[in-house]
């Protein structure tokens, strides 16, 4: 057997019809360096995706290597209850200096989904240590996405995820989530006035006395099909949700570490929310990792004698395992000392550009829209009506596969194409994947 039938045997992968891999058989993937990955015959790829928008400074960044190296032989792990370590502590000082005003407090755990649990579970008892017991529900955004735990997946609302598991999962009220391309209002970005928190507003007049928290993904609804939203939607929504006693969770774990061209998306909206999670790009995509952060005054509901059983008596076997923090420090090194953020907004631009330029034009992609180095092109049939292509045809997919062909990873998001490079991408590899972008789709769809 060789590896690609040895994989096929045993590996179940995620978030896969296994019977795809008949056609198109696991690219087993032998080393990285920067944006591209080698397979076993040498072919180069370029991960445009950031392997599932986590590589944040590039594969194989020597710094990173090294300082996981050195604690390797120091200290792999150690149990985070009443124990701790210099890579944990150093993290959360720098963390301190980037994050919302107001965060204070740092709750690890290994995974995206992990942290939301977190949120949810930290967000109902703090209402219900502070006398509102009654606050049980949580609010999120339809097509939202936060993982797929049970929790996670109760609010995260798109059914391609969480349709199967309803008899499983959380009774949550979904509100109508912004969709600046395709406005109900019939607006465009430009004349918007986030006519639709109409919606949230409802829904809070109604049902605030059992709501318990909001949670969003703060300006880009991921997996949603990168789908944007302006920063006035979070302002508004921080004043509501402080109006009417509901927590406001941020789920940063895609948008967080210089992706949306600040250093967290809720930084456009100049406000803070109560929880914030991260992960993905905190390790700079190197080790499962995640932090769901929080203020002093959700900290202290918790702070109590033992006895009185106030503690939040949540853990992960692997919370604030030191390698991950290791690599975590590096990255905080390296956004600082090598500019990581105004570098990566003058590439935004230039791939913004480019992309415009191959194909704004071509008449089935409705729109290129963008916020960072994240660029998203929807296709569609008619570019008038913005008609979808019946998902069933799975166009994404065979322009997915033709770009592997020529070296670019564009896993779509169904009918939605994109771009999430790591942030360290330069002029010549976007030229490269604007260029095997392009031509996959006009040998596909014309
Ligand atoms: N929230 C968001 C916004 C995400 O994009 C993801 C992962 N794509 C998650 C939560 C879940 O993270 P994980 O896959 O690490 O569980």
């Amino acid at each position: 057997m060789n590896l690609v039938e040895k994989d096929l045997r045993y590996i179940w992968h995620p978030c896969s019809q296994m019977k795809d891999y008949e056609e198109l058989k696991p690219i087993i993937i032998d080393h990285g360096k920067g944006v591209y990955l080698y397979d076993k015959a040498g072919k180069e790829y370029i991960d445009i995706v950031s392997s599932w928008w986590c590589n944040l400074l590039g594969h194989c960044n020597p710094k990173i290597n090294n300082a996981i190296k050195l604690q390797l032989d120091k200290l792999e792990h150690v149990i985070f209850a009443n124990f701790s370590h210099e890579p944990a502590i150093n993290l959360c000082e720098k963390l301190m200096e980037i994050i919302p005003p107001g965060l204070t407090k740092f709750n690890f755990s290994d995974n995206g989904s992990a942290a939301v649990e977190c949120a949810l579970k930290m967000s109902f008892q703090y209402q219900y240590q502070t006398g509102h017991a009654r606050k049980t529900k949580f609010m999120c955004l339809t097509e939202g996405y936060h993982g797929e735990t049970i929790g996670a997946l109760s609010v995260g609302s798109m059914d391609l995820y969480a349709r199967i598991y309803k008899p499983m999962l959380m009774d949550t009220i979904p509100v109508q989530a912004p969709d600046c391309y395709r406005c109900p209002y019939g607006k465009c970005r430009s004349d918007c006035k986030t006519e639709c928190f109409e919606h949230v507003e409802k829904a809070f007049a109604e049902q605030a006395d059992e709501i318990c928290a909001m949670i969003v993904e703060p300006l880009l609804q991921g997996g949603a099909g990168m789908r944007i939203y302006p920063a006035i939607y979070l302002k508004k929504l921080r004043k509501l949700c402080d109006e009417y006693q509901v927590i406001l969770i941020a789920d940063e774990i895609a948008t967080g570490f210089g992706r949306t061209g600040k250093m967290f998306a809720f930084d456009h909206a100049e406000v803070s929310p109560d929880i914030m999670c991260v992960s993905k790009g905190l390790t700079g995509g190197y080790l499962p990792m995640a932090i769901t952060i929080t203020t002093d005054e959700i900290f202290d509901a918790f702070y109590a004698d033992y006895n009185e059983g106030k503690a939040f008596m949540h853990s992960h076997t692997y919370s604030g395992n030191p390698l991950g923090c290791t690599a975590a420090l590096a990255v905080q090194e390296l956004l600082r000392k090598d500019h990581i953020l105004e570098k990566a907004a003058v590439r935004a631009e230039y791939l913004h550009h480019k992309l415009n330029e191959a194909l704004l034009e071509h008449s089935h992609i409705g729109e290129i829209r963008h916020i960072g180095l994240v660029n998203a092109m929807e296709l569609v049939i008619d570019k008038n009506t913005k008609q979808e292509y019946d998902s069933k045809l799975r166009i994404g997919y065979q322009i997915y596969k033709n770009a592997l062909e020529k070296g670019l990873i564009l896993r779509p998001l169904g009918n939605v194409l994109y771009f999430n490079p790591p942030l360290t991408i330069n002029e010549e590899e976007i030229d490269k994947a604007v260029s095997i972008c392009t031509e996959s789709i006009k040998e596909v769809i014309g």
